[in-house]
């Protein structure tokens, strides 16, 4: 409960600091609309005395509240339109706020341990789907049980003023509606709930039916009916979930519609009778009659807003726990960390592992165990070694992405944890072996690499060249301000500029080449395995063109191709998670260990069949 509170209190300063001129109006506009039902009734009863016989020159009085209630009716049917307007000005307003603290919160998380943690990511999917709308919806609904309450409270004060008694059977006929309201809320969440699995799958299938990436494997293997079949049954089972439960709902709110009457009925005619008896007025039987239907109606509108308060405070509560997450540092254990302002002087001796370990997640196997290299300034360095043994890993820990889970990284003697993050990030150039490809022209995409030389098309040029791309782009329909995309677009779009072309996963490489070499006053270079998209010939070319274009650079170049990065100064062969030899080509060659066996192999494999056998390190 009071957890609901602190959620309750944040969405309230959240819609309070966003726009406190519009909170303030619909504060205004739930008082307004609290009260006009019961001014509807109270003048509805003094025109309808006025207009007894038994009572005399009140006629003057009587028009008048003829004219009150013409001005509550035309009131009683603005307001509720004003009210929802104003509602979804909030959302729009609130929205924008929430996201933007939202996105904020999430971009400036440090590295990617939180991000994979399966349970945080599911809140930041519920978050950025739901959480938005959270707050504005919430204190929308406290304002209506506001209202309600205002309309309810007027109402019985009303009738404790003219007969106390009337308040005892407007209470009665109240409480099936109570019952009823409170039983199928509690009802709604646990269908809901139930339902969210069945939804996930449903949504999954349908994703996977419709993307682009599976399409090919869908084709082949033949797999939309299996998962068509699949998404249906899932469909099914939630259209059954909520058809029971509206047929619930439909039973209960009828049975309890009817008893709700009867009892009003019933009320009705004790009210009746007292007016003849004398000991009510025609204009008390009126207010009577409103006030049963007003308190009915506005219990079961406050009600169904507390449900509604409850789901908006279960979603809005998946974006404090994101923002208050991704605030948090990634790991309890940190070294202290300095000022973010602290600059970093250039890379003058090295980068050293030392005895690095590390695993994803406790749990899950150790990826590097006890690691120790050196990266030498100024010279380049090799990482070979087969798929799977930690080489992607490494570069993510070099790039402050995760921090070692034991042992210690350090650039220039200062531990990589004590130093801040950004500025060691700015001092990378890197081309991950899952690189980007932005929908942007190609300038744009090259230009990422250095905000700082975004519109500078010179340097960019000259980054394409570097990355060995420059006529690729110039020859591309608008030459560097071609959009590049990964839609293949309709032929007859062709000559629209703003048509995208698909380039082959060669020349993406290559563009993730140049946004990393644009980046000049960058200490580190790495690129992982361009092997994806390259033959062996235009890795080695890549690889050369890196290491020409960074002569005094410290390099890291990985690969599994051996014989892509045999011109590296020092060449480190790692095995499952731990280095097994380094030197240079011609030294490993001549020790005849695991590089010389593997480079022989790999070699004949050339010579005897194109593919490269990779399984042997
Ligand atoms: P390489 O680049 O040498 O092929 P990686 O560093 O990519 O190897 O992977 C090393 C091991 O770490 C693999 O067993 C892989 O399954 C695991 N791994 C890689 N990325 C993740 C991740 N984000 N979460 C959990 N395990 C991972
Ligand atoms: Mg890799």
């Amino acid at each position: 409960m009071t957890g609901a509170l602190h959620v309750l209190t944040d969405a309230a300063k959240l819609v309070w600091s966003s726009s406190r001129r519009l909170l303030l109006i619909r504060l205004a506009l739930a008082a307004a609309a609290g009260a006009v039902p019961i001014g509807i009734a109270w003048s509805t009863k003094v025109v309808l005395d006025g207009i007894a016989p038994s009572t005399r020159g009140a006629a003057w009085t009587a028009l008048r509240s003829v004219l009150v209630l013409a001005l509550l009716g035309v009131l009683g049917v603005v307001l509720p339109r004003l009210v929802s307007y104003v509602d979804r000005q909030l959302m729009r307003v609130v929205g924008l706020e929430v996201r933007s603290r939202l996105y904020a919160a999430v971009a400036g998380m440090k590295g990617l341990t939180r991000l994979e943690n399966p349970q945080f990511n599911d809140r930041l999917r519920l978050a950025t789907d739901l959480g938005p709308t959270g707050p504005s919806q919430l204190v929308g609904s406290c304002l209506s049980v506001v209202q309600s309450g205002l309309t309810i409270g007027g109402f019985i004060g009303a009738l404790l003023y003219l007969n106390p008694w009337m308040v005892l059977v407007v209470a009665l006929a109240a409480v099936p509606t109570v019952r009823a309201e409170i039983g199928l809320a509690r009802r709604r969440a646990g269908t809901m709930w139930e339902l969210s699995a069945a939804n996930r799958r449903e949504l999954f299938y349908a994703d996977l039916l419709t993307s682009l990436t599976a399409a090919k494997e869908l084709r082949l293997f033949g797999l939309g009916n299996l998962f068509g079949t699949r998404m249906l049954t899932e469909l099914r089972r939630i259209n059954d979930g909520s058809r029971r439960m509206d047929l619930r709902e439909l039973a209960s709110q009828g049975l309890l519609a009817v008893l709700g009457a009867v009892v009003a009925g019933a009320g009705l005619v004790w009210a009746v009778l007292a007016a003849r008896a004398g000991a009510l007025t025609v204009g008390d039987v009126a207010i009577f009659v409103a006030a049963v239907n007003g308190v009915q109606a506005g219990l079961s509108a406050a009600i169904s807003s507390v449900a509604r308060a409850h789901e908006s405070t279960l979603t809005f509560d998946h974006v404090r726990y994101v923002v208050r997450t991704a605030a948090e540092p990634p790991s309890p254990t940190q070294p202290h960390r300095p000022a973010a302002t602290s600059r970093l002087a250039p890379l003058r001796h090295g980068i050293e592992l030392r005895d690095v370990w590390f695993r994803y997640r406790d749990g899950l196997p150790w990826v590097l165990l006890g690691v120790d290299l050196f990266l030498p300034a100024g010279r380049s360095t090799a990482l070979v070694g087969i798929n799977g043994a930690g080489k992607s890993t490494l570069v993510k820990l070099l790039c402050g992405l995760y921090e070692p889970t034991r042992g210690s990284i350090h650039w220039d003697g200062s531990d990589l944890r004590e130093l801040p993050v950004d500025e060691v990030r700015r001092r990378i150039g890197a081309v991950f072996q899952d690189f980007m490809e932005y929908e942007l022209t190609a300038a744009e995409s090259i230009g990422l690499g250095d905000l700082t030389r975004w519109g500078d098309r010179h340097q960019i040029e000259a980054a394409a060249r570097r990355a060995g791309c420059h006529d690729m782009v110039a020859a591309l329909p608008s030459g560097y301000d071609t959009m590049l995309t990964r839609i293949y677009t309709d032929l007859a779009d062709r000559n629209d500029p703003g048509t995208g072309v698909v380039l082959s996963g060669g020349q993406s490489q290559r563009i993730a080449l140049a946004r990393a070499l644009l980046r000049q006053d960058c200490d580190l270079l790495i690129l992982d395995e361009p092997s994806a998209g390259l033959d062996a010939a235009a890795e080695y070319e890549v690889h050369r063109r890196l290491r020409d274009h960074s002569r005094d650079k410290t390099s890291l170049l990985i690969s599994h191709r051996l014989s892509a990065v045999r011109d590296a100064d020092t060449i480190v062969v790692l095995r499952e998670g731990t280095v097994v030899e380094q030197g240079a080509h011609d030294q490993l060659l001549a020790a005849g260990g695991p590089y010389a066996e593997l480079f022989t192999l790999q070699a004949a494999g050339y010579r005897t069949e194109p593919s490269d056998l990779t399984g042997v390190v």
